[in-house]
């Protein structure tokens, strides 16, 4: 194939002929030797137009060749590039650099010849073939562009001009790459060249848009470029603009282009059979927007057919980028195995050196993460956002934008926000993949954090209701049951006892005279008072009996399987405890008694407050008889 300079190749292979046409038509003078040495060069040129078959035509030379060796130099030169012509037609491409090779150190020595110049331009053009590469490929075109504009033959130079701005691909180069493809379009259009060299030079204005990052402006003179080859019916230059139509609407992530250049790519494999090579490019053509549209399975699928028919390429460099492409595939569809066998095929391939920096960067990551390095692996990734930070940086570069002559800043603008932008969601999606640990650890961190917090939060909440709850059944002053909590537990004592036909006692206290205590001591003595009964109770009672303030100084208490005399003891004692203690509150020393009740559950009680009245009335009768007295309430 194929590939921006086969645009320069096959116009090539007629110019036996061509050329001595346009010397004739007198372009320019051009300064061929004109000697009747030529005469015997003319001969074999007319003989080769009658072979067909390129073997025989090679064969053929091979033959005048052998019997060259006592003709002047100049002419085995020139017999050595029409060689190299068919040998280079023929895809025999080492021969034809050599041959070229020899032509070269032939013609040098003698009177500058258009031989001289596409010697070095062919010999260029197979290893810009065989490397991608512009340190190898570019010097010869360098050379070529002095002698073209000494020979002063305007297609020829209209051609050099157009293959050396391929050289000057770089953003510092980018303005001399503009004018010499000016200074070639402006001599087609002067002498009018014909389709096929325009369309070389607009190729040739793309690449370098494209190599410049400009790739809306390298999709539309890619698309200008094809629009002349259909009109020249030249189907493999058609072919070869598709393929970089592709390449930029990818770029621009224009899908519904991309979409229709690859199926104009699919008719022209079906339509020429004759191009080997186009199966191999439309596969791996569509390998690539499978992969910039993240579908790796079918990007895979298609990789591995283009290395299925990869013999029927010469170019190796594409060849190698499939491995490269093939990996990637793989690593993205979780089969680093598979994708480190690729990207070790692709290390160690011969064209490694002329592949983006990017790709190699991406390929040695998958390598250093298969051999455990996920750290160099993951830096290397990063490295690749820095390259494309800097490719950026350049494309903004005030050289580049200022000196593209016709460029439209506002679309240099749109064209490197979109690209900015895809950086940044690149790097986001980066940053994501490489935290994903982080954030695991985190988010384990940030659950248990909340568990914590939770556990604390009920814990604060079950304190916090435990504390209401508390607040809620006890007195404030005395610290006893209030008197609600005392019925309700009451309320549970009796229906047990009730229940389990065991035996309840209650009984109810009252200070005695307790207007009279508040009235001489203050209340505050008063309340000290009132808390020292609930002290004095707390004594006499056992785990399951209820103990609570149920009045301003009236207590209750209730016994669970205590029997009434037993009942009677405690009450006895409790009376007695206080009668015969002095208290002593804040430096007043008093004594005080208690009027107490008992009564008892009985068969015929239903509820507890039946009890309690009858205590109640006990307390009343004890109060009646003089006070500081235990009243048993008989039944
Ligand atoms: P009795 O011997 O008949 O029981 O005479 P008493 O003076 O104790 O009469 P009563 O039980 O009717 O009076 C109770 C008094 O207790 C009325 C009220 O002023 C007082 N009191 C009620 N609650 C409190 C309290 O929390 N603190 C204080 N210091 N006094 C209270
Ligand atoms: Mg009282
Ligand atoms: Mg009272």
């Amino acid at each position: 194939m194929i590939l921006l300079v086969c645009a320069m190749s096959w116009p090539l292979m007629s110019w036996g002929a061509s050329d001595a046409n346009a010397n004739d038509t007198g372009m320019n003078g051009a300064n061929v030797s004109n000697n009747s040495d030529s005469a015997t060069i003319t001969d074999i040129k007319q003989q080769l137009a009658t072979l067909n078959l390129p073997q025989q035509r090679i064969d053929f030379l091979l033959q005048q060749l052998r019997q060259s060796a006592q003709w002047p130099i100049e002419q085995q030169g020139q017999l050595l590039h029409l060689l190299a012509i068919e040998q280079e037609v023929n895809s025999d491409l080492v021969a034809a650099i050599d041959s070229y090779t020899q032509a070269i150190k032939l013609l040098t020595p003698h009177p500058l010849s258009q031989e001289l110049v596409k010697s070095y331009l062919e010999r260029s053009f197979i290893l810009y073939l065989q490397t991608n590469d512009t340190q190898v490929y570019c010097p010869d075109r360098e050379v070529a562009i002095t002698l073209a504009r000494q020979l002063g033959n305007v297609d020829i130079l209209a051609e050099v001009l157009a293959q050396s701005a391929y050289c000057y691909n770089k953003p510092s180069d980018f303005g001399e790459g503009l004018k010499r493809l000016n200074e070639a379009l402006a001599l087609a259009q002067q002498h009018q060249l014909g389709l096929s060299r325009q369309a070389m030079i607009f190729n040739a204005t793309a690449a370098i848009y494209r190599d410049n990052g400009l790739n809306r402006k390298a999709y539309e003179y890619f698309n200008k470029a094809y629009g002349f080859w259909e009109q020249a019916q030249d189907k493999q230059d058609m072919f070869n603009m598709l393929h970089n139509m592709v390449g930029e609407s990818i770029k621009l992530a224009m899908w519904v282009e991309n979409k229709a250049h690859l199926a104009q790519m699919q008719q022209l494999v079906e339509q020429s059979p004759e191009f080997a090579d186009f199966d191999f490019f439309y596969q791996f053509n569509t390998g690539i927007s499978c992969w910039a549209q993240g579908l790796f399975q079918e990007g895979i699928d298609h990789f591995l057919r283009a290395l299925a028919v990869q013999d029927t390429t010469q170019e190796k460099y594409f060849v190698d980028a499939t491995h490269a492409w093939l990996a990637l595939s793989y690593f993205r569809q979780q089969q680093p195995n598979k994708a480190f066998k690729y990207a070790e095929i692709f290390s160690g391939s011969a064209t490694y050196d002329g592949h983006s920096n990017e790709l190699k960067l991406m390929i040695a990551a998958i390598i250093d993460y298969a051999n455990g390095s996920s750290n160099l692996g993951m830096n290397k990734l990063l490295d690749t956002i820095d390259l494309q930070k800097k490719n950026f940086a350049n494309i903004i570069n005030n050289d580049v934008v200022n000196s593209s002559l016709d460029h439209n800043l506002t679309v240099a603008e749109f064209n490197n926000r979109l690209l900015e932008k895809q950086l940044a969601i690149n790097k986001l999606n980066l940053e994501a993949e490489i935290d994903s640990q982080k954030i695991t650890n985190l988010s384990m961190a940030i659950a248990v954090l909340i568990a914590l917090v939770l556990l604390v939060v009920v814990i604060f909440l079950w304190q916090s209701r435990r504390q209401f709850k508390r607040r809620s059944q006890t007195d404030y002053l005395t610290g006893i049951a209030n008197r609600r909590h005392t019925f309700e537990q009451g309320k549970k004592r009796f229906y047990q006892a009730k229940k389990h036909n065991r035996s309840l006692a209650v009984i109810m206290f009252d200070i005695d005279n307790f207007k009279a205590i508040n009235d001489h001591y203050g209340h505050d003595i008063g309340d000290l008072a009132i808390k020292a009964c609930g002290r004095r109770a707390r004594n006499w009672l056992k785990k399951n009996d209820i103990l609570g303030r149920i009045g301003g100084e009236e207590f209750l208490i209730i016994l669970p399987d205590t029997e009434q005399a037993q009942a009677v003891e405690i009450a006895e004692r409790l009376r007695t405890s206080i009668e015969s203690n002095q208290f002593v509150f804040n430096d007043v020393k008093m004594n005080f008694t208690i009027s107490v009740s008992v009564a008892m559950l009985t068969p015929q009680t239903h509820e507890l407050v039946d009890i309690i009245k009858q205590a109640d009335l006990g307390l009343y009768q004890a109060k009646d008889n003089g006070r500081n007295q235990v009243v048993v309430v008989d039944h």
